[in-house]
């Protein structure tokens, strides 16, 4: 399977600074998006902290039979680790953290873990798959059944997240595997994405960009300017195309 990638990350309309950080390596099938927090200048340090760790783990030849899943853990606290002692060494990086969600792909094979409200989504036969589920307070809430997705939405408590790298603490990633097929689309995205576009509408404009990875991220990110920007937005697509592995 060939794999086409692009990446793209903007400011949006209102926030002074782009705390948003993302990486887009396809010479070894690793792709990942953070978004930052933590106010001032420390959401752009623990973002670019997180993407730094992860290159230098993940964005390297693998060995045959690499245990994907492992590495994945080991490079997310690794992140985690990294932000966590920086915080201490700064004041001003006190609070510091950062979601992340990540991908590697490799032949018709992929991964994603996540920590956070970042998110994946898999675009097949015209139908648009959450593959995250948000590690948010009003995602708990959707889960226990006390909100809607659509209450949930519009909630103020939407920004704050249950899980994000950072703390101090060990942190569980969730992570997913699953079997591309051709015409498969990943997409990996920050909230300013979801928050601003619904995913009918996410999904509507990436079929309409076609099979063009650079094509689909510069839509979104323009239609969610053009529905206030309100955050950061960051949006990484991945286009599969040939034939699956293992057939002539
Ligand atoms: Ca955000």
């Amino acid at each position: 399977m060939k794999i086409a990638g692009a990446g793209l990350s903007d400011r949006g309309r209102v926030r002074p600074h782009n705390e948003d950080a993302l990486l887009v390596d396809l010479d070894h099938g690793v792709f990942a998006v953070a978004d930052g927090m933590g106010g001032h200048a420390a959401g752009e340090v623990a973002s670019g902290l997180a993407i730094e760790a992860l290159t230098e783990r993940l964005a390297r030849p693998r060995v045959d039979g690499a245990d994907v899943v492992e590495m994945l853990r080991e490079a997310i606290e690794e992140s985690n680790r990294r932000i966590a002692q920086r915080s201490e060494q700064n004041p001003e990086c006190r609070h510091m953290g950062t979601t992340v969600v990540v991908a590697v792909a490799e032949g018709d094979r992929y991964w994603v873990a996540h920590v956070g409200d970042s998110r994946a989504y898999l675009i097949r036969g015209g139908t648009l798959h959450q593959l995250t589920s948000d590690h948010s307070f009003v995602n708990e809430l959707v889960r226990l059944g006390m909100l809607s997705r659509e209450q949930a939405a519009r909630d103020p408590r939407r920004n704050v997240v249950t899980r994000a790298l950072g703390s101090g603490t060990v942190v569980a990633p969730d992570i997913v595997e699953g079997q591309a097929q051709p015409g498969d689309v990943l997409i990996l995205c920050s909230d300013g994405l979801n928050t601003m576009l619904e995913d009918d509408h996410i999904l509507e404009l990436a079929v309409a960009a076609g099979a063009d990875p650079a094509a689909i991220c510069a839509r979104l990110v323009d239609a969610a300017n053009g529905a206030g920007g309100e955050d950061n937005v960051t949006v990484i697509a991945l286009g599969f195309a040939g034939e699956p592995a293992g057939q002539p």
